[in-house]
């Protein structure tokens, strides 16, 4: 059989013969779409904080997953979630305290302007639901979303989620950008991005397009994690309201405190979204997501179409919810991203000068980017070696951006800087090996 990922016979061979069973296993009943991270795939049992551990009981320190944001099994998280499930677990359709309860606690934590929610299950979903409200709102249909952006799964979202490669067709309608650049001077990068905003606005316009929506990851995740300097996405969001869209944040990635400042990211920026997307660490894991918008927005949307998820803010899920927002307030999550993040970048950039792979530094909290490169140029194969590197000690990233060479460091928000130290030893002995 082929195998749909493309292991090197060593790494392969590498493997325990149980793992490789289980491979081929995957292969034969998943079919081709799936792809495993690290050249030697890894296989997990169970999480406890920022650790995972493999079938033989060997510890990994997580710095790459953002779902278990409150840490791996959570027990506060946990308790709400099995408490609820052995008491109730409906749908929407009934009154239930719980997701007026956790609506309320959401759009607390927003601007005054941002009082609504919808719920769904992915963020996928919620991405697409925007779509739909956007285009009902504004008449339009054009969208603008950045060159290497990835906002979900759906036919319509994929159309619209560029890092899924060439072979995934973008819509007609859509049109995109260059991200902003964080190699320009800090004050040029706000006009250079809303330049791109208009642009894109004027060549929908030229095809009789009218614009629906702006739509970025305001951290910029799969773009190459660009953070700085705060502020930029105001001219690029009035231009996509000038021009008739309106401008929706995809919160997925930097949202539920990541970013070290605030709950979102694009409070960062100092921009009021006319909708937000969320997602991935709302439940700690539970699967939920979902919307939060201008009334004003959702009005006609909402009169015109039922709206009805079947799984989005049962009753199980606005535990699951409400205990994260209690555990990311309760144990200052926030506060805690901003400095364990703060001196991760500033340990990691001491190696822009000490290894010729290290370009650049970038992020905010606890989601960092790391420029690898050789010759001065991105290599994704010198930062596919460094992950892997990690990854044979113990240690959990990724790559991301266009030329996948930026380093994704992204661990749950409970990384203390105990374990920002053991990440730097791993880290600096992996790159000792490397060069
Ligand atoms: N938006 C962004 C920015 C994401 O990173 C992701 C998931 N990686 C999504 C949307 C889609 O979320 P889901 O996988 O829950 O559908």
């Amino acid at each position: 059989m082929t195998m749909a990922n493309a292991f090197g016979s060593d790494d392969f061979n590498r493997l325990s013969e149980a793992e490789q069973a289980m491979i081929a296993r995957r292969e034969r009943v998943l079919g081709p779409a799936y792809r495993l991270f690290y050249e030697r795939p890894v296989h997990f049992v169970r999480g406890e904080g920022v650790w995972l551990y493999d079938a033989g009981g060997q510890a990994y320190l997580d710095a790459y997953n953002n779902v278990a944001s409150v840490g791996h099994g959570n027990p506060t998280v946990l308790e709400a979630i099995s408490r609820q499930a052995a008491t109730l677990n409906t749908h929407t359709r009934y009154l239930h305290e719980n997701i007026l309860t956790y609506a309320e606690s959401l759009t607390a934590t927003c601007p005054p302007e941002l009082s609504q929610v919808m719920f769904t299950c992915t963020g996928s979903e919620a991405n697409d639901l925007a779509v739909r409200i956007a285009r009902t709102y504004t008449g339009g249909t054009g969208i603008i979303v950045t060159s290497h952006a990835y906002h979900g799964v759906t036919s319509t979202v994929a159309e619209f989620s560029p890092s899924l490669g060439p072979n995934v067709n973008l819509g007609i309608h859509v049109r995109t950008i260059s991200p902003p650049n964080p190699h320009l001077p800090a004050p040029e990068i706000e006009a250079a991005f809303a330049r791109e905003v208009e642009a894109a606005i004027d060549d929908l316009k030229r095809h009789g397009i009218k614009p629906a929506m702006l739509i970025v990851d305001t951290i910029f995740s799969s773009d190459g994690v660009i953070a700085d300097p705060p502020g930029f996405l105001k001219s690029a969001v009035a231009a996509i309201r000038q021009a008739g869209g309106i401008f929706v944040a995809d919160e997925v990635q930097p949202g539920f405190g990541r970013t070290g400042d605030a709950l979102w990211g694009f409070l960062r920026h100092g921009v009021v979204p006319d909708l937000v997307t969320i997602g991935k660490p709302m439940g700690n894991g539970y699967p939920m997501a979902g919307l939060i918008a201008r009334p004003e927005i959702i009005a006609d949307f909402g009169r015109n179409a039922r709206y009805f998820n079947t799984f989005g803010g049962n009753p199980v899920a606005a535990a699951a919810g409400q205990a994260v927002l209690n555990v990311i307030q309760q144990e200052e999550l926030v506060a805690n991203a901003r400095a364990v993040g703060a001196y991760l970048r500033t340990e990691l950039a001491e190696y822009i000068n000490r290894s010729p792979l290290i370009g650049s530094v970038r992020g905010a909290g606890l989601f960092i980017g790391v420029d690898v490169i050789d010759g001065g140029k991105p290599s994704s194969a010198a930062a596919a070696r460094i992950v892997n590197g990690l990854r044979d000690r113990h240690v959990l990233i990724s790559a991301s951006g266009p030329h996948a060479n930026v380093l994704k460091i992204r661990p749950p928000l409970v990384f203390s800087r105990a374990d920002a130290c053991c990440f730097l030893e791993a880290f600096d002995a992996t790159l000792k090996d490397v060069v």
